[in-house]
């Protein structure tokens, strides 16, 4: 999500009865969701630093609670055989380094030590998916992908940006990597081949859409959907939610505490329907009102 304060200025938006279903939930045969990432309210009173979730076997979802940051951004931690991926490092002063080693720790207890290596990387470079980078840098066995673009392309190997796809094999575990830029420039989503888990940070999840480049995110969103006609996505899960779970109806920006939130994830069903909507606008992208989330352009 990207806050700007002219966003916080009351504005008309544009209503379209769109002709589509809400999401449901998305149930996976190697996964399963919990039944809400309601993390506490916006105090911190016995609230752990993150609401961390196994979805499948080295498949860890961790949301930051509101109470150290209304962002409440989702990490995600994929374990291979040879190298751990931590997806983004939430948001203000938090202490992510300290969940991550935990976790890391525990699934290494019962695996004869391994992976010995962690590779950290970003859904995008905006403030709040980068806040915890420098607990990682520099640290031994730690490679911290930085957040602009040409370390993105370099460290992932892109030759040519952003049509390729590539990969990075986290041993006996594959990540398929495609550039998504439009709500930031180095912006990026991750399919886990063994858990069919799409993840497409701040470009796709139940809430505001922010848009900054039109032209490259309605490339990127078709680019995700010819990439899902050809992959089995058990859910795609972004990096936020801020839509309520009534239909039309998100959380006013800024909101701490969303004690009935819409479902994390959403389907590729839903990512079609974004991919509709932004080739019917046809270059001039308006915001737009869906069931499960909104189309926001920036100025
Ligand atoms: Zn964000
Ligand atoms: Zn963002």
């Amino acid at each position: 999500m990207r806050i700007l304060k002219i966003l916080t200025l009351a504005v008309a938006i544009g209503c379209t009865r769109a002709t589509t279903v809400p999401s449901t939930p998305t149930r996976s045969a190697n996964g399963h969701m919990p039944a809400t990432w309601y993390a506490g309210s916006a105090t911190c009173d016995n609230t752990p630093a993150f609401h961390v979730h196994e979805y499948s076997s080295g498949f860890y979802i961790l949301r930051q609670p509101a109470c150290t940051n209304f962002e409440k951004p989702f990490l995600f931690l994929i374990i291979g055989r040879s190298r751990a991926f931590l997806l983004d490092t939430g948001a203000g002063n938090i202490n992510v380094a300290a969940v991550v080693d935990s976790v890391l720790n525990a699934w290494r207890s019962t695996h004869n030590g391994a992976p010995t290596a962690l590779v950290v990387a970003h859904s995008h470079g905006h403030g709040d998916h980068v806040a915890g980078d420098d607990q990682f840098r520099g640290r031994t066995g730690v490679t911290l992908v930085e957040r602009d673009t040409l370390s993105v392309r370099q460290y992932f190997a892109f030759t040519s940006w952003p049509e390729q796809r590539v990969t990075i094999d986290l041993g006996e575990r594959v990540i398929d990597v495609i550039a998504i830029p439009g709500h930031q420039p180095a912006s990026l989503a991750y399919y886990d081949r063994t858990s069919h888990v799409l993840l497409p940070g701040d470009s796709f999840y139940p809430g505001r859409l922010y848009v900054r480049d039109t032209a490259a995110f309605v490339r990127s969103i078709t680019r995700l959907v010819t990439f899902t006609a050809s992959h089995s996505i058990a859910a795609i899960l972004g990096t936020h939610i801020e839509q309520t779970n009534h239909p039309f109806v998100d959380y006013p920006e800024g909101t701490k505490d969303q004690p009935a939130e819409h479902t994390l994830e959403l389907t590729r069903t839903d990512l079609v329907v974004l991919d509709s909507a932004l080739n019917t606008m046809r270059g001039r992208v308006v915001r737009t009102r869906l069931p499960a989330f909104s189309i926001w352009p920036l100025p």
